[in-house]
């Protein structure tokens, strides 16, 4: 049976699913969800991100991954991790930037949190020179050491669950089927209380929309007790925002395009914006140091524009050309330079 038409029976069955369980088996569904069907990045794929723009990004990386390690008092063992690392792009190209520092190579051992089959393979050639180990989840990673830890675009792949105000209360959004047996999105009667930690500053009106990403406040709350035991840092690159906002961010992209999303499920990728603030508000919590900037500014503060003068200066012509687009697109503020958000955060200061 299909995907969707395994989602319709448990809406048969159920009455409906939340937001979060759709996306949930759109993207993670063992057998055909979004992540097990195939490589997703890339031109022939869904999605750019920016590790495949431009060798300029993950060389910014690259020295974060050093200032933090040099915070933390050069350790001579610690564990360099990222999260849903793509093709490992990212991961290759702060590999090569590290190597000016020795110490650091020496010291570090490389972990990848993935779940998608496609992507480990492809994460396995492009790495290999590398000794590198996998996690299905942050779970099975030794809990030893210091750690490193990097994720670009991986939050916003976390499951939302969405609430929306009607009658001076908070229900729960979730899908149901109307009577051609099309899936829509409902909301529960019953309704829910939402803590203020998550309520934008303006009172809300019928029909606001609030998004909740449990998934990715379970995961930080795990990550960030290490961080605090073991010391270390950890760097969320995302869209997002940074105040509690009201909004509908759900998106599905197929092939560079937005698309509607029930045609495509487990056919296109399906992300939310991060809410920022509140994965700051975590790490804070638990007595750790947070620095939130726009893509643009962090990407200036950790080199990018003396990589780009080196690098343009030893390129052909042809490729000059390319080379300042793929600057543009990273930082300019009508690019990603401001919907991007970096979010370094560290046990040290
Ligand atoms: N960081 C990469 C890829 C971003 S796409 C880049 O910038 O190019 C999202 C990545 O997160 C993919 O590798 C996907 O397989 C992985 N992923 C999504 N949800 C995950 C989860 N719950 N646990 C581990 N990896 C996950």
């Amino acid at each position: 049976m299909s995907l969707i038409d395994r989602i319709k029976q448990q809406i048969l069955q159920d009455g409906y699913v939340t937001v979060a369980a759709l996306m949930h088996q759109a993207l993670y569904d063992l057998q055909d969800g979004y992540y097990q069907s195939k490589d997703p990045v890339g031109k022939d794929g869904d999605f750019i991100t920016a590790p495949e723009i431009s060798q300029l990004f993950g060389e910014a990386v690259g020295v974060w991954c050093l200032q933090q390690w040099q915070q933390l008092g050069s350790p001579d063992s610690f564990y360099l991790v990222e999260l849903g690392p793509g093709r490992g792009t990212l991961m290759a190209d702060v590999l090569r930037t590290v190597r000016v520092v020795p110490a650091f190579m020496k010291g570090a051992s490389v972990h990848l949190i993935e779940v998608s089959m496609p992507l480990k393979s492809r994460q396995k050639q492009t790495l290999a020179t590398y000794n590198i180990r996998w996690h299905e989840s942050l779970e099975s990673l030794p809990t030893d050491k210091p750690c490193i830890v990097i994720a670009n675009e991986f939050l916003d792949a976390l499951p939302v669950r969405q609430f929306q105000y009607t009658d001076a209360a908070w229900h729960e959004r979730v899908v149901r089927m109307d009577n051609e047996q099309n899936m829509m999105f409902c909301q529960m009667d019953k309704t829910t209380h939402i803590g203020n930690a998550y309520l934008p500053e303006e009172s809300a009106v019928d029909g606001n929309v609030l998004e909740i990403c449990d998934a990715a406040h379970s995961l930080c709350v795990k990550l960030y007790k290490r961080l605090v035991e073991q010391t270390g840092a950890a760097l969320f690159i995302d869209y997002g925002y940074v105040d509690n906002a009201y909004g509908d961010t759900l998106q599905a992209m197929k092939q560079h395009k937005h698309t509607a999303v029930f045609d495509t499920l487990g056919k296109a990728d399906l992300t939310c914006q991060v809410n920022f603030g509140i994965i700051r508000h975590i790490a804070e919590q638990q007595g750790l140091h947070a620095t939130l900037n726009s893509q643009r500014d962090f990407l200036l503060q950790f080199g990018i524009r003396e990589r780009l003068a080196t690098l343009y200066k030893n390129t052909h012509a042809e490729q000059q050309q390319a080379l300042l687009v793929a600057y543009q697109r990273l930082t300019s503020p009508e690019k990603m330079g401001l919907l991007f958000k970096a979010l370094s955060i560290a046990s040290t200061h």
